[in-house]
């Protein structure tokens, strides 16, 4: 429902339900894909689970949960005063066709699923007990990780070549004389946003004039 919905400014947290741990937490972009979410947020939470321990095992109990904040900027209390006044500005209206202001259309039949209201109600006989489950489902939109793509589809690869190994003024190796390393087969990774394409330039100017 929600495919090549991109959202930007949310609030995005991975949770492990069993220890009720967050692992990680980060705010800004993600989006929705045929194959579940992906974006900058998500690439660098799936970085950080890479290494959380037991992983398969909780992946494969549904413990490892995806939570995103649609509305990170509106507290649970500013954001049902927003709904209220959203729906004495709708009150005629069917629930389903209310939410346009407040989010984007490709997610609004997932939230208002999530929320248990029935769709077709009137704004006006919205219970404030329904009003709390929407905020829930605003602002704890919530999915359970299955696990992750192949590494084909990497975009960046942790794992390498230790940096030990290798003479940081000239790239070239510690062990083999005359073998320089540049770039993803060195043992870096860094978050998306240029880092990465930064590693593979220095270190293959470096080592190109060594
Ligand atoms: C879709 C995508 C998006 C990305 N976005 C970002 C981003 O936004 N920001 C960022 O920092 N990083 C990003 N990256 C990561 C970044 O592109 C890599 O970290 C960087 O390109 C690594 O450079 P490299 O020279 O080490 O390896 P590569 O760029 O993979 O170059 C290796 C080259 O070696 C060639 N090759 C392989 N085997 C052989 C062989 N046996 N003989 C001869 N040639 C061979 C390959 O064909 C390739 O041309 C992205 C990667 C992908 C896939």
């Amino acid at each position: 429902m929600c495919q090549g919905l991109s959202l930007r400014n949310v609030g995005i947290k991975l949770i492990d339900i069993g220890c009720k741990k967050i692992i990680y937490e980060d705010f800004g972009e993600m989006l929705f894909t045929h194959f579940g979410v992906s974006g900058p947020t998500i690439l660098s939470g799936s970085a950080h689970l890479l290494h959380y321990s037991n992983l398969e095992e909780k992946l494969a109990k549904q413990q490892i949960l995806l939570q995103i904040d649609l509305k990170p900027a509106l507290n649970d209390e500013k954001l049902d005063a927003r709904l209220l006044r959203d729906f004495q500005e709708n009150k005629n209206k069917q629930f389903k066709n209310s939410l346009g202001a407040l989010l984007p259309q490709k997610i609004i039949e997932v939230v208002m699923i999530k929320s248990k209201i029935n769709p077709e109600k009137k704004v006006n006989e919205i219970t404030k007990e329904e009003r709390k489950n929407l905020v829930s489902a605003v602002k704890q939109f919530t999915l359970t990780i299955s696990g992750f793509r192949d590494i084909e589809e990497a975009i960046i690869t942790s794992g390498g070549i230790d940096t030990k190994e290798i003479n940081p003024k000239t790239m070239e190796s510690k062990i083999i004389k005359g073998l320089f390393f540049a770039g993803e087969i060195i043992d870096v990774d860094a978050y998306t946003g240029g880092f990465n394409l930064q590693i593979a330039y220095s270190t293959g100017v470096t080592a190109g004039k060594s």
